[in-house]
């Protein structure tokens, strides 16, 4: 495998008596568009920072393009960053804020002007360069700041929660310009947000992070569907958590002894052994089992949400679970129904850490 672009190598960062982020392993391809997920207090801008050059880190390195960056400042480094308040400078017009990190490495005026302007349009703001920054909305605002950290080209871009302030229909769309333009760019992107459904809609990669440590990283599809522990499968997106005990190996997979009964799961573990069990609430059937369905038993729907394109609902079954369920939008369902409950081995993922 080629060496990464980017890599990090046990680092770590602590404030005085805080360990913000500990002891951090992880790679990253170039052109890959990673995003760092984790709720507030995780880590996300501290890791960012590191990668930035405006956090030292109190141990590790890190190695981007060949190069050992651990102790360069931000402006030696191939790396912009777009802030989460953006940090336009409010005296300069939209075209100065976005050619400054080019007057920084000293183009000429000329080639400066053109090059910034090429930028607003990129981002959709031809003949804004006269503005000043207090006559922009704030999603003007956030394409300003991301027109200026790619005016200067660098070879990583580092965006703390870009899209945090945008009302939801136009961070959607900006969710589908920033792939676009990295695409476009080629450029690394490392992205930070507090969303899951952001992070899984934008992001080639997602690095789960939790109290400064990497729960699980890969792939969207791959994190939502097989998390690798009980933090990530709550995190991302909601789960039903079971308790429960191996009661013995099977030829493919183990049984586990659950409140729903004894469930067979794909997966290794020792016999003996407490783990828990994930199941997602859209992988619960109601009513009509699918094929090879596991019987779940009965229970009794309660508080239901009419979420547009489905309902949300709570069911207490009648080993005592409340779970938390999914049925198409429409479907002639009531608070009080008793109905049985299915799901297919597949679909129930064994989390090591006991709930
Ligand atoms: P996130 O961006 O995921 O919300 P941060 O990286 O900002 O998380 O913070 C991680 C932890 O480090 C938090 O506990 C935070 O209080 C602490 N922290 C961050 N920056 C500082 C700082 N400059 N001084 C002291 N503690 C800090
Ligand atoms: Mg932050």
């Amino acid at each position: 495998m080629a060496e990464p672009f980017l890599s990090l190598d046990g680092v770590s960062k602590t404030y005085g008596e805080t360990v913000a982020v500990t002891d951090i392993d992880l790679s990253i391809q170039r052109g890959e568009f990673v995003v760092l997920l984790g709720p507030s207090g995780s880590g996300k801008t501290t890791l960012l920072s590191v990668l930035g050059g405006f956090v030292e880190p109190t141990g590790g390195r890190v190695l981007l393009d060949g190069e050992d960056v651990t102790h360069l400042s931000p402006a030696r480094r191939p790396t912009a960053t777009v802030f989460q308040d953006y940090a336009l400078f409010p005296h300069m017009s939209v075209l100065g804020n976005v050619a400054f990190g080019l007057a920084m490495r000293k183009v000429p005026a000329e080639e400066r002007r053109r090059r910034a302007e090429a930028m607003l349009e990129r981002v959709g703001l031809t003949g804004f360069g006269r503005r000043r920054i207090h006559e922009l909305s704030g999603g003007q605002r956030q394409r300003v700041a991301l027109a200026r950290a790619i005016a200067v080209e660098p070879k990583l871009l580092l965006l703390d929660e870009p899209l945090g302030a945008l009302d939801l229909a136009l961070r959607r769309q900006m969710q589908e310009e920033l792939v676009r333009l990295q695409k476009q760019l080629g450029t690394t992107f490392v992205h930070v947000t507090h969303d899951q459904e952001e992070a899984m809609s934008i992001a080639d990669r997602v690095v789960v992070m939790n109290h400064g440590r990497i729960e699980d990283e890969g792939p969207p599809d791959r994190v939502y569907l097989k998390p690798a522990t009980l933090f990530a499968a709550t995190f991302m997106g909601e789960s039903n958590i079971l308790s429960g005990t191996v009661r013995q190996r099977l030829e493919e997979g183990v049984l586990v002894d659950t409140a729903l009964g004894a469930l067979p799961v794909a997966a290794t573990a020792d016999p003996g052994e407490r783990v828990s069990l994930s199941l997602r609430p859209e992988h619960i059937a109601l009513e009509r089992p699918p094929a090879e369905a596991i019987g779940l038993g009965q229970a009794t729907l309660g508080e239901m949400v009419f979420q547009g394109t489905h309902l949300r609902l709570r069911a207490q079954t009648d080993s005592g679970l409340e779970l938390l369920l999914r049925a198409p939008a429409g479907v002639a369902l009531a608070p009080g129904m008793r109905v049985p409950l299915h799901a297919e081995a597949k679909r129930i993922v064994l989390l090591r850490s006991p709930a």
